[in-house]
């Protein structure tokens, strides 16, 4: 495993981690969750990544559960919450969004579902456009001297919020945010390549990144190359949006294009997996790659993309370049 720190911040993350979407609650319980995470931990994986709202808390409860059956010692791992969307069914506007009302209470729920003791990160999940920022920063300021929180960060924010954000946090003598989430993958890049470009220099704002949805919730495994599995993500109920998006004109060009890097990966001797996720790691700017996994052997396949970095040279990284032909695109399909 490679650790690599958390932008300018003195936390040294693996290359490699592991989230909760979809998979927890909805594919596992909690002794399959503990045999993918311990697929991942044994592999040098030291962050797993969570959120108040996947499966509506129930994710949290069945990570928290795992991790205390895995007899790890707290300080070899991070967890992560996220607050906005709420942790039950119809939150009322204060059990939702980025209020420090709702701030504090999304991260003492998250605590008591992860059974740790303090969240190593706790991010603002979006932005929200009807708290004013001050009240964000000062919130999980706080939350930060209090303990309960060690680094804290966005998902999805603009650049301009995030900074923002850190503009309020350097004038106020506040606490600004170290790390933000972004979905970066082959297929959506622009935010994380442009946008964000300046936010990542360490004279500045050196911002981390945690950067999600790297197999584009699996596409770009090409798995879905001949049609859809019936036990694969876009086949599960509540995600007929994924297959939509699947067969929508956008979705049909994405898949064509898997099916040409199809072509690159067996040249390298690898697969597309591990392909798409290397090419991810390529990019320096990312501090941790989080993947998703609803079986172990996949975890053992996305984590052997460590060895294939140095495989991507300029040439291949312009062959898929040729492929790709994104690099400007705005496109930005957020989940
Ligand atoms: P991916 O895009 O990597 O998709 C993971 C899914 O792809 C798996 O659950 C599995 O689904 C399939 N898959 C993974 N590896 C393989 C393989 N080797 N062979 C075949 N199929 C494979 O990541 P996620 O979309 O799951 O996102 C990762 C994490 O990022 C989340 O768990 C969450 O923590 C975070 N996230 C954050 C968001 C945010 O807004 N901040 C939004 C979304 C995610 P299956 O087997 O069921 O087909």
């Amino acid at each position: 495993m490679e650790y690599r720190r958390l932008g300018k911040s003195g936390l040294k993350v693996s290359a490699l981690s592991f989230g909760a979407w979809v998979t927890f609650g909805n594919q596992l319980d909690v002794d399959q969750a503990l045999a993918i995470m311990a697929a991942a931990y044994d592999r040098g994986c030291n962050f797993f990544d969570n959120a108040e709202v996947y499966a509506r808390g129930r994710a949290e409860t069945i990570m928290g559960e795992a991790l205390q059956k895995s007899g790890w010692r707290r300080d070899s791992y991070m967890v992560s919450s996220k607050v906005f969307g709420g942790a039950i069914d119809n939150p009322s506007p204060i059990q939702r969004g980025l209020s420090r009302k709702h701030i504090y209470e999304a991260a003492y729920q998250a605590i008591e579902r992860l059974q740790c003791d303090y969240l190593d990160l706790y991010f603002c999940h979006r932005p929200d456009p009807d708290v004013p920022i001050e009240e964000v920063v000062r919130a999980m300021t706080e939350l930060i001297y209090r303990g309960d929180v060690l680094y804290w960060g966005t998902s999805e924010w603009s650049a301009q919020e995030i900074m923002e954000a850190y503009a309020i946090a350097r004038q106020y003598n506040l606490i600004p945010p170290t790390m933000e989430q972004p979905q970066y993958n082959m297929f959506v890049r622009y935010r994380f390549e442009n946008e964000y470009a300046r936010l990542y220099h360490h004279d500045t704002v050196g911002m981390g990144t945690t950067i999600w949805s790297p197999l584009a919730s699996g596409l770009l495994t090409g798995k879905y190359n001949d049609g859809i599995p019936e036990d694969s993500r876009m086949n599960l109920p509540g995600y007929e949006w994924l297959k939509d998006l699947l067969m929508s004109e956008e979705g049909r060009a994405r898949l064509a294009k898997v099916k040409e890097l199809a072509t690159i990966a067996e040249g390298l001797n690898t697969s597309m997996p591990k392909l798409a996720i290397a090419w991810c790691l390529k990019n320096q700017n990312v501090s941790t790659v989080i993947t998703g996994a609803s079986k172990a052997s996949q975890v053992v396949e996305n984590f052997e993309a460590i060895d294939l970095i140095d495989q991507l040279t300029d040439d291949v990284m312009e062959t898929i370049e040729g492929i790709l032909d994104n690099k400007r695109d705005r496109l930005v399909d957020a989940s």
